[in-house]
């Protein structure tokens, strides 16, 4: 399976400065090629390449960063055109559509850019990278990373990396081939119930509160209402930034969560048993105010995560039924709505089992994973 490992890159200023010119000058050459394919209407990478491949070499790129920036801008009006068909920048002939497709595809002058082999090559002992630039190969272009990444890179790493500027720091995103493990016969299930005051609970009682991230997300909601009432250039500019910075430590988040449950599985020889989150927000009714997390919540992200974490450790996942998970006992299967006295606890109106409320819904969850298992291995077993 595929993995982007991101690393950090430390270039001195001589070095930035050069990053900074090619980078820009891609993303020139880029746009240049979205021009010559909007007015041309050729916009296959082949065809494209023969029309622009001579004016990105001018322009000062040389063979395999023209290549690259024309595979990008053919991969962005692919994008485009299956945009445009999913009805996604609105209906035939309307002026939101209409504007979209008159004019050119535009790449920011910092988006990202790939690097083959050819242009890019590791020197992984010294910890430094050799690049490609305007003024010529650039060697010694220092780089960091955790030792996890640097794992994954020295083991894995193959074919492109994006070159990527966020703020005033460089990475480069490097792809790596990481072989999947063999699925383990698990012992049992350890049952994971998503949430929103608590991001994550298992059937071990382990709970990850979304507290922090919660407020993050408050304090930003704030902050872009403002930023968007003053609607200025600069605005909206911080308003980018505020965007991507949630998003990532959402991400970052969800990674720390997911990994943890996996290895909790993995170190115990259970599978993982998730809701089939699929109609999650059909499901769940709320007060308003938690309505606005649930959107902006992404359980879909967390999900994603522990299931390839999962696969990548052979850890199983099956997906069970949620109906009842949090009104059920998952002591005696009473189900009962008065089985939960508020939000937080379950308490059994049959046999007074009393739980933490999401607890119980994870153990309830593990065993319909232990019931899931057993139907769909059943066969498996008779032969
Ligand atoms: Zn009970």
């Amino acid at each position: 399976m595929k993995i982007v490992v991101q690393i950090k890159l430390l270039p001195d200023a001589a070095q930035e400065t050069a990053l900074w010119e090619t980078l820009k000058l891609c993303n020139q050459a880029a746009n240049h090629a979205c021009r010559r394919a909007h007015e041309s209407g050729v916009m296959a990478k082949a065809p494209l390449q023969r029309l622009v491949y001579g004016e990105l070499k001018a322009m000062g790129l040389s063979a395999q960063p023209a290549i690259h920036c024309v595979r990008k801008t053919a991969g962005a009006y692919a994008t485009l055109k299956a945009n445009l068909k999913a009805g996604n920048h609105g209906r035939q002939g309307s002026k939101r559509r209409r504007r979209v497709e008159s004019t050119p595809v535009r790449f920011r002058k910092d988006a990202a850019q790939p690097f083959d082999d050819r242009s890019l090559s590791w020197q992984l002992d010294a910890r430094t990278v050799s690049i490609w630039t305007l003024q010529g190969r650039m060697k010694g272009v220092p780089f960091t990373g955790s030792p996890d990444q640097l794992k994954l890179l020295a083991e894995y790493r193959l074919g492109e990396s994006d070159l990527i500027r966020r703020g005033k720091s460089w990475y480069l995103y490097a792809t790596c081939e990481v072989p999947e493990a063999e699925e383990f016969t698990p012992e049992g299930f350890l049952g994971v119930d998503l949430g929103i005051a608590n991001i994550a609970t298992t059937s071990d009682g382990t709970v990850y509160s979304g507290k922090h991230l919660n407020h993050v997300r408050h304090r930003h909601r704030h902050l872009r209402r403002r930023l968007q009432r003053k609607g200025t250039k600069s605005a909206k500019r911080v308003l980018r930034r505020l965007s991507g910075r949630e998003a990532r430590f959402a991400a970052n988040t969800n990674h720390r969560i997911s990994q943890r449950i996996v290895t909790e599985a993995q170190r115990t020889c259970r599978g993982i048993a998730l809701e089939d989150l699929g109609g999650i927000r059909g499901r769940v009714r709320l007060r308003k105010p938690q309505r606005v997390t649930l959107h902006s919540w992404s359980f879909g992200q967390l999900g994603a995560y522990i299931a390839y974490k999962a696969k990548r450790a052979g850890v199983p996942v099956v997906y069970v039924d949620p109906a009842y998970t949090s009104q059920g006992c998952s002591e005696c299967d009473h189900i009962d709505k008065k089985n939960r006295p508020d939000q937080a606890t379950f308490v059994c109106t049959s046999c007074g089992f009393a739980e933490h409320a999401d607890v119980n819904a994870a153990c309830n969850i593990s065993s319909r994973g232990v019931a899931g298992w057993a139907v769909s291995h059943a066969a498996d077993d008779a032969a």
